[in-house]
């Protein structure tokens, strides 16, 4: 008798161990990183405030997209990458004061988020992604001696990794050019150029909510190829 009310005791903590303990475990496991040293990411959402960047032909602006975008690739990584961003909400930011920013941290990589408009319309893909070189492909920048050139050939790869991503599904181009916002962050740095808002069909592609999910999960995938890490669910 007594060895069975020892078992049944024996069972029912088993069961209350199991009821308590599981649930945990199974969040623990989704929200936990297997990465110890976590890569630092500077997102750089671009324009706010009283600068609205481009206006699309739908009426959105490219600030408002710009920080969708930031906000949704942060999602994706925050569980594996420690995260800055160079401002959080819809409010000015200069360049100088997004370096500062981003140059108080180290070994980071600095992600510039921006929507196409101009730029786009001479090329033909949908996205663009840009590195820091004082050797523009084309004559029409002034050659500057900037922070940023020791990092070009990372940042080369940091556009690389992204373009095999992105580029599964979407047109993309990679060009350099001495863009002032990269050229004073310390550290590997790239901006991308997020479709075009002046086409009919890249305005109402970039409304749309499951757009930016995509588009998210294409550049975190490929931050993930960056830094060579086995890549985890990216939801
Ligand atoms: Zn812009």
């Amino acid at each position: 008798m007594q060895i069975k009310t020892f078992h049944n005791i024996t069972a029912l903590l088993l069961l209350i161990t199991i009821c308590i303990l599981m649930p945990v475990n199974i969040n623990t496991r989704a929200e936990t990183s297997i990465y110890t040293n976590k890569p630092l990411i500077i997102i750089d959402p671009g324009h706010g405030g009283k600068d609205c960047g481009a206006q699309g032909l739908s009426g959105l602006k490219e600030k408002d997209f710009n920080l969708s975008l930031a906000f949704a690739l942060k999602r994706k990584l925050k569980k594996d990458f420690k995260i800055v961003f160079t401002r959080e909400a819809d409010y000015f930011a200069g360049i100088n004061s997004r370096a500062d920013k981003a140059n108080s941290n180290k070994d980071g990589i600095f992600i510039s988020l921006h929507t196409g408009s101009v730029f786009t319309q001479n090329k033909t893909g949908n996205f663009l992604i840009g590195y820091y070189s004082s050797q523009p492909e084309k004559n029409n920048f002034p050659e500057i001696d900037t922070i940023n050139r020791k990092h070009t050939q990372n940042s080369k790869k940091l556009a690389k990794s992204i373009y095999q991503v992105l580029s599964e599904k979407n047109t993309v181009s990679i060009f350099s050019a001495p863009f002032r916002m990269l050229g004073s962050v310390n550290m590997p740095a790239i901006i991308i150029e997020a479709d075009n808002m002046n086409s009919p069909e890249g305005s109402i592609r970039l409304k749309h909510p499951d757009y930016i999910e995509k588009t998210a999960k294409s550049i975190s995938m490929g931050i993930f190829k960056y830094f060579k890490m086995d890549q985890q669910q990216i939801f």
